[in-house]
């Protein structure tokens, strides 16, 4: 097999026809508006309440600001311990850490790789105050036994749904389950508006609050009222969200035929483990990971560097895990102990090239080199 020409990269930006944009920029440059809850933003938040199927959306500058106001938002003692995994991208312990608390890590499922709820009791001390839990690569947590041990321990729940933008269980919008729900618009994820992200939540009482924080505490001309931070998207990032809802369902039903051609390819080969979305449930599209087991001809990174070699870049989404990190290497829930499932997967996980313009040709490429070894 010959290199590919182009290199081919695991995701690539869901964005709008580049003519449809310029009147909504055009609009925003006649108006002067360009930032400060405008025009689009707020329409975009009332959009994206019915995409989510959720109650509250406030709309951030990116997924990372808007987990860390949640935290804030909620009032959580300074010092006390969120309960969370390290299977998943570095913002969801660090937003935890920058808000002077302290992330402690507990494993993983083998089958959705989202945090094993039966590990989270024997986690929970006096100084547990809640449980932040990843919808990885879109597969939805035990939502209700986490609500369940929650509501038993008087504990918030702040759901890291990056990967699940509208993931629905039984219907319901996946931004319902918790106190609040982050997700992730950066370029990477499936609906876009290249940097930004939102929260959603029931609560009508979190709107106020969670509005002042994202505007530095400022409630009005006279006043201000928290130790809020920056979070507010601007109008391009608003109009190219706008343009992104007409076009993500779309982008989501390529991905579905892609994910099919894949599973096709490598259904039946020994020691391939493809992760399947639980019943019941919608699939967001977001990543699609394989497990190769010990037992497979080589190992993943041996995988990942001959796709490499051909232009193909897979990623090792998640290695290393959170607990690896220096800055968190050494808390007691980062022990091998602790965490084995995760410490097990993290060397088996890989995320293949996945988006609704990747060819068929490809993904035949990709299953040859891979089945190559088998
Ligand atoms: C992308 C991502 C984030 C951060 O979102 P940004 O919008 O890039 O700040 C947080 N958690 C997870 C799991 C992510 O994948």
């Amino acid at each position: 097999m010959k290199k590919n020409k182009d290199p081919i990269y695991v995701t690539q930006p869901l964005l709008p026809n580049f003519d449809d944009l310029k009147p909504e920029i055009q609009e925003i440059f006649e108006n002067k508006w360009v930032t400060n809850q405008g025009q689009k933003h707020n329409l975009l938040e009332k959009k994206l309440e019915k995409a989510l199927k959720v109650q509250n959306v406030s709309v951030f500058n990116n997924g990372t600001i808007a987990l860390l106001t949640s935290l804030k938002a909620l009032n959580l003692p300074i010092g006390s311990e969120i309960i969370t995994t390290p299977f998943t991208f570095a913002a969801t312990p660090h937003c935890i850490s920058w808000n002077n608390l302290n992330p402690v890590f507990c494993d993983i499922e083998y089958n959705t790789m989202t945090i094993d709820a039966d590990k989270i009791e024997q986690l929970i001390t006096p100084n547990t105050s809640a449980i932040l839990p990843v919808h990885v690569y879109g597969f939805p947590c035990d939502v209700k036994k986490i609500d369940k041990i929650a509501k038993k321990h008087d504990l918030k729940v702040i759901y890291d749904g990056a990967h699940a933008f509208s993931t629905e269980i039984n219907g319901k919008g996946i931004g319902t389950f918790g106190d609040i729900t982050m997700f992730s618009f950066h370029a990477t994820k499936l609906y876009t508006t290249i940097e930004g992200g939102c929260l959603a939540y029931n609560n009508p009482e979190l709107k106020n609050r969670i509005y002042n924080l994202r505007n530095f505490g400022i409630k009005n001309e006279e006043e201000v009222v928290d130790i809020g931070i920056n979070g507010k998207m601007n109008e391009i990032q608003a109009s190219i969200g706008l343009l992104n809802l007409d076009l993500y369902k779309n982008e989501q039903k390529k991905r579905m035929k892609i994910k099919n051609a894949y599973v096709e390819q490598l259904r039946d080969v020994e020691d391939i483990r493809i992760p399947s979305i639980p019943k019941n449930t919608t699939d967001s599209g977001q990543y699609f990971p394989i497990v190769i087991e010990d037992s497979f001809g080589i190992n993943r990174d041996k995988i990942y560097d001959n796709l490499k070699e051909y232009n193909f870049f897979a990623r090792k989404y998640f290695y290393p895990i959170c607990s690896d990190y220096t800055p968190y290497k050494n808390l007691k829930s980062s022990s091998i102990n602790n965490l084995p499932v995760a410490n097990d997967l993290k060397n088996k996980v890989l995320c293949l090239p996945y988006y609704g313009d990747l060819d068929h040709k490809t993904i035949v490429q990709i299953c040859d080199i891979i089945k190559s070894f088998s």
